[in-house]
């Protein structure tokens, strides 16, 4: 009996057939393999007319091994312990004080006209031995931009802060988690893996020193992505704005609550790092596993 199974066409994988996608529509045909042979030469004339670069093979290859991390799976107690939005004179010199107390290495997610407004605590940051991540240029939302307003926000982010320090971002955390699939895009054309978080300093209820204390040193667990600040992301432009002043009576109890919350930490048995170094330690990600097969 002759089957007919119709096959979905894209020209090429990941992010580049979404663009190939888009500019060309799906294309449903028969099984035989002319039919197929041309769909796909079409697809790939299409791929080119919208733009598909000579090397968009292999871009494509190295894009698909870039990762968004919320938490990873480990075998050993360690965590990460992330900080946001900075670097500020307000709370970046208590945070690294806190940190070499506790000898413990982080990731500094810089906005980046902090870094160029703060050049000599960016550089503080680096010589302490800590990571640095892309933060975007001023912690636009990322939901609201066009591709062109956010490859600028990762990219000027980039070149600014890498003209300061002479080394390279390793990894990006999207302003306060809005991811978008372009900037997830952008961000895997710069190398870097995308880190969300799996725990904060608590719930705003939280309002004392102790409690926010508490609560980090008690919840954070093996594998978690700790995401705290040391800047308050567009309150840096407008700080006498309300939300500005919140957020800065939020992250000031936040810093003051770092030193306690990092003794409870190493109270229990959790070694806080870097988050490409939980990453580097974390368990691979299983290959296989029981979904549908593609055609
Ligand atoms: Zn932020």
């Amino acid at each position: 009996m002759a089957t007919r199974r119709q096959f979905l066409v894209g020209a090429g994988g990941g992010a580049a057939g979404l663009v190939v996608g888009a500019a060309a529509g799906a294309l449903l045909v028969g099984d035989d393999d002319e039919a197929r042979a041309e769909a796909s030469a079409t697809a790939q004339e299409q791929f080119m007319e919208a733009g598909g670069a000579a090397d968009a093979g292999e871009r494509v290859a190295r894009l698909g091994t870039r990762r968004v991390i919320w938490n990873t799976t480990v075998t050993e107690p360690i965590a990460a312990i992330t900080f946001d939005d900075g670097p500020t004179p307000e709370y970046t010199p208590r945070i690294l004080d806190a940190l070499a107390t506790a000898g413990v290495t982080a990731t500094f997610n810089v906005m980046g006209w902090n870094g160029v407004h703060h050049p000599d605590l960016l550089r503080q940051v680096v010589a302490a031995g800590h990571e640095i991540g892309n933060h975007t240029w001023d912690h636009r939302d990322l939901t609201t931009l066009d591709v062109h307003e956010t490859r600028d926000e990762l990219v000027r982010c980039k070149e600014e802060v890498e003209a300061v320090l002479g080394q390279p971002f390793t990894s990006f955390r999207p302003p306060r988690g809005e991811l978008t699939g372009y900037a997830l895009r952008v961000a895997a054309e710069l190398g870097y893996d995308t880190y969300i978080w799996s725990v904060t300093r608590g719930p705003g209820d939280k309002e004392s020193v102790t409690e926010i204390g508490d609560y980090m040193g008690q919840t954070v667990v093996a594998g978690d992505v700790l995401g705290l600040h040391d800047g308050i992301g567009q309150g840096t432009f407008d700080p006498t704005a309300a939300f500005a002043r919140a957020l800065a009576e939020r992250r000031e109890l936040e810093v003051r609550a770092l030193p306690a919350a990092l003794a409870q930490v190493a109270d229990r048995g959790i070694t806080l790092m870097s988050a490409n170094a939980l990453l580097s330690r974390s368990e691979p990600l299983p290959v296989g596993g029981t979904g549908p097969t593609p055609p």
